[in-house]
């Protein structure tokens, strides 16, 4: 966990945004507020609750974060929750749902006393969705915050969960293009970054420079990088295949780097096939990231002319918003939340195919006057739309909202605003 303040950002969010946080947090002083999702390390939702949390301690609210914790069984089920709610042909056995339900009234067996007094209650994600059936004494507002991109979910897999989010107070997706039909207030708020953490801070060109060396990627030729899980929804294979097409007439290095989720049990699976396609390219890095591997990230990310997200499903995709962060244009799956950052000659190129993604990477390192402008509306875009500040602002308005029982009405989409 960090343990910046929240007058560290106001040198990079402005002093503004910072004193508005105070104003709204003061009537949420003391606010037991808990958090719960289903792996520490590892994806997006992990990255942000790393500084959610002491920043809203730092607020005032008593927060928490704590992990479900499950075997390997439960993993694999709640794997297919995820891959069926981004529409993946995917079958849920009763079996499945015993699992499931047994795995959470173990967890819920030790997080009951702190569920059902807490104020407000964030659920993260399908896997601990059934906590809120298993607190009957609750007296706070429970919220069940969708990461993913659950606009086409597989309709049985979606009806079960759906009997078991209806009930909340409240749910949050990341675009109105996610929600779903639920009798309660829905707000769409988008996911952000730290721009002072680890994984985005400044860094220096000598320690670039030192993390490109170790991982053996050259200096002569542009590298293109894609930093994700290994995961079939995150295309690592089309990535490969577009870089094969794009070095028959430009030489560059294709980075791709990604570690594990503990609550993702395929991924050893992903790496093998990627390693497989890439055997016999000395120019394609495949690197297995520990998960506190924060700067070396940041470093391949700043490394690189370009970084790639090609999923062929996205919840956000978080690591789009780090990469524009550092004034790198992104060529990203025209999918879910990489929609709302990536915009076709500002910010990047939005692709639906390896052959588009190639067509890209082409265009843009023979133009390194559109690459360098990109790069610039890619950071002063993110300063506007998806730093931790604006996050933060919209979680505390919707407490304050459910306290107050204004729930007739639903948040419009940063990027929108
Ligand atoms: N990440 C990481 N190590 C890895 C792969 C990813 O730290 O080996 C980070 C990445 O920098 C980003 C987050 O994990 O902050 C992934 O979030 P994203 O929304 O892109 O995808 P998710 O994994 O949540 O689907």
């Amino acid at each position: 966990m960090i343990e910046r303040t929240l007058k560290d950002y106001e040198a990079v969010a402005g002093e503004i945004a910072i004193s508005q946080l105070r104003q709204l947090a003061q009537s949420l002083k003391g606010a037991r507020v808990v958090h719960v999702n289903s792996t520490r390390v590892g994806g997006g939702v992990a990255e942000i609750l790393d500084w959610m949390l002491p920043l809203m301690q730092d607020l005032g609210l008593d927060a928490r974060w704590e992990v479900i914790e499950g075997y390997d069984t439960f993993f694999e089920v709640t794997k297919t929750f995820h891959n069926a709610m981004q529409g993946n042909p995917s079958i849920l056995t009763q079996s499945m749902i015993d699992v499931y339900e047994k795995n959470n009234e173990e967890n819920a067996e030790r997080l009951r006393p702190i569920l059902e007094e807490a104020d407000f209650v964030f659920i993260h994600d399908p896997q601990p969705a059934i906590l809120l059936d298993l607190c009957p004494n609750r007296r706070g507002k429970w919220v069940w915050r969708c990461h993913i991109d659950s606009s086409r979910p597989v309709r049985k897999v979606w009806k079960y969960l759906e009997s078991k989010v209806q009930n909340y107070d409240a749910s949050i997706f990341s675009m109105k293009d996610f929600a779903q039909p639920l009798p309660h207030a829905q707000f769409l708020i988008a996911p952000s970054i730290d721009p002072l953490s680890q994984k985005n801070c400044d860094l220096d060109q000598q320690e670039i420079d030192t993390v490109m060396a170790k991982y053996g990627i050259p200096d002569e030729v542009p590298v293109l990088t894609q930093v994700s899980r290994y995961d079939r929804f995150k295309d690592p294979l089309g990535v490969i295949e577009a870089f094969k097409t794009l070095n028959q007439t430009i030489p560059a290095e294709l980075v791709l780097a990604g570690g594990g989720a503990t609550d993702d049990p395929e991924g050893q699976m992903v790496l093998e096939e990627v390693r497989d396609a890439s055997s016999g390219y000395p120019n394609i890095h495949v690197l297995l990231l520990p998960s506190d591997a924060h700067r070396t990230i940041n470093a391949l990310q700043r490394g690189s002319a370009i970084v790639i997200q090609k999923s062929i499903q996205e919840g956000f995709g978080l690591t789009v918003t780090e990469a524009l962060w550092k004034e790198r244009p992104v060529i990203g799956g025209n999918v879910g939340g990489i929609r709302l950052q990536v915009h076709d000659y500002y910010t990047g190129f939005l692709v639906n195919t390896p052959e588009g993604a190639a067509l890209r990477m082409r265009e843009l390192l023979r133009n390194p006057y559109s690459l360098q402008r990109m790069g610039t509306t890619g950071k002063q875009f993110v300063r506007e739309n998806f730093l931790l500040t604006r996050h933060l602002r919209e979680y505390l308005t919707l407490m304050l909202s459910l306290e107050r029982g204004i729930t007739n009405y639903v948040l419009t989409e940063s990027s929108e605003n």
